[in-house]
């Protein structure tokens, strides 16, 4: 479906650009490919500016973006807000001292790791990723910050998939933010 693209429908748009990628990456799970989103300048450019609107007149010290794709949203949303982005990576990456929590996946297990240092106690901080499914690695994100001092703000989607309910994972008092739900 062609949807135009206007200031007052940009979820709208953001949603027509999301492709639909079946048994990806294992058979059953439709997978949302949000790389159409990325190379459309409009519909990545609403994700940001979205995201920045709502956030604008919060206190946020830093952005923790999750490896890999809420890097790419969470580090241009802190370049707009003008604050520090902090990476939440997989294991093994991060070069310094780490705390990890390990998580279950809509597809598999995994672990996510964080630098101990990344945030001073008591910072304030919003999580970003592009989308929230089982909400396991989101819930890992939060403990994560949590163990190293930080204070979340809440914690932001470009998608939600809102039939697996995976907010339900998320501590009741974590405000949770999305732009386009299925
Ligand atoms: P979950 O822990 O189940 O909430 O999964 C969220 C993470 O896995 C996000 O970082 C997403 O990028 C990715 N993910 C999980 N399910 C999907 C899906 N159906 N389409 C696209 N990405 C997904």
């Amino acid at each position: 479906m062609i949807v135009k693209e206007t200031e007052e429908n940009a979820p709208e748009f953001i949603k027509s650009k999301i492709r639909d990628i079946a048994d990806f990456p294992r058979e059953g799970i439709i997978f949302k490919d949000i790389t159409t989103v990325l190379s459309n300048p409009a519909a990545f450019k609403h994700c940001v500016d979205l995201l920045a609107k709502h956030f604008e007149k919060q206190k946020i010290d830093y952005i923790a973006g999750i490896e890999s794709r809420g890097f790419i949203f969470g580090s241009a949303l802190a370049y707009k807000l003008g604050v520090g982005f902090i990476p939440i990576r997989k294991p093994g990456k991060l070069p310094s001292k780490t705390e990890r929590v390990s998580y279950d996946l809509e597809y598999g297990k995994d672990s996510l790791e964080i630098h101990t240092d990344a945030v001073e106690p008591g910072k304030r901080v919003l999580i970003v990723d592009d989308l929230l499914a089982t909400g396991g690695t989101a819930e890992a994100a939060i403990k994560l910050v949590k163990k190293i001092g930080g204070v979340i703000i809440g914690i932001a989607f470009v998608v939600e998939l809102e039939f697996l309910n995976g907010r339900k994972k998320l501590p009741e008092d974590c405000k949770i933010t999305r732009l386009i739900t299925f």
